[in-house]
């Protein structure tokens, strides 16, 4: 629609804005970064000024961490896409996430052993997957259901969706039972630093990573979210056409059919 069309404008121009400052902070850190490393080295046999400029470092650490994300949102992230196999990656998610997310909150994943490999960088994908169950524990205080979904998905043409070139993709699809959100706040939830966690706890800057990480990676994004109800959030990436150098196994193409 007309409405997503400017939203999603207005998320470019916040990108560019805040992909050049990022960048240039970024070099800026570089330079404070190998100062105090000089620093550190003549000030070896000093403990004293070694652990002030350590603790200079670990700030320096931490803007970068920042820097990183803001250009993740920006699209200027550094990506090595690659074929991942999305039935292990997939497994070893829901192994990870039965661990961490306590008792309170089951996690079922569902995906066909035919689904075929994505085409992304490995660990942002894993960090992109990562940051959507966080945020499905958090809407689910009381616990809840977090249900991580992976089929095919075919685009014949631009008409089916004009947010995605034709072509084949994996969808995931990432739910929860939570609280779910007010339609004010999911029309704001893709901004960087936009968060209703409070101080101290969210950075407002996950949602926009994802964001930037799937339009980078030649992909698309999209939320439903009904308030006290829970939320789904699907990821589209491109399928890759074998799972590999070694093994180049055509993928197998569905004829017309669209999901
Ligand atoms: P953060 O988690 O640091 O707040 P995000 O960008 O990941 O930053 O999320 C932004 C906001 O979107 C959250 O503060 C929350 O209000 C909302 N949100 C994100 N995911 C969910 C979810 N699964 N259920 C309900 N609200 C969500």
């Amino acid at each position: 629609s007309e409405e997503q069309l400017a939203h999603a404008q207005r998320l470019d121009a916040l990108g560019q804005l805040t992909g050049g400052i990022a960048h240039d902070f970024n070099n800026l850190l570089t330079v404070i970064s190998g100062n105090l490393q000089l620093l550190e080295a003549d000030a070896a046999e000093d403990p004293a000024t070694r652990e002030t400029l350590e603790s200079a470092s670990r700030a320096v650490e931490r803007g970068a961490a920042l820097t990183r994300k803001l250009l993740a949102f920006s699209r200027r992230q550094h990506l090595l896409p690659r074929a991942v196999r999305t039935v292990q990656l997939l497994a070893d998610l829901s192994d990870m996430l039965s661990r961490t997310l306590g008792e309170r909150i089951s996690v079922t994943v569902e995906c066909a052993s035919d689904v075929p490999a994505v085409y992304a960088d490995p660990g942002e994908l894993e960090a992109a997957l990562l940051n959507l169950a966080l945020n499905a524990r958090d809407a689910m205080p009381r616990g809840g259901r977090l249900a991580i979904k992976a089929r095919e998905h075919q685009v014949v043409n631009t008409d089916d969706d004009a947010r995605l070139a034709p072509g084949a993709y994996v969808m995931f699809a990432v739910a929860d039972t939570g609280v779910g959100m007010r339609p004010e706040v999911l029309a704001r939830v893709l901004e960087p630093f936009f968060t209703t966690k409070g101080p101290g706890k969210g950075s407002g800057l996950g949602l926009s990573m994802v964001y930037g990480f799937v339009k980078q990676s030649g992909g698309h994004l999209s939320i439903d979210s009904q308030e006290g109800h829970g939320t789904r959030v699907k990821l589209y990436l491109p399928a890759a056409a074998s799972f590999g150098e070694e093994s180049p196994a055509p993928l197998s193409r569905k004829g017309h059919e669209t999901v």
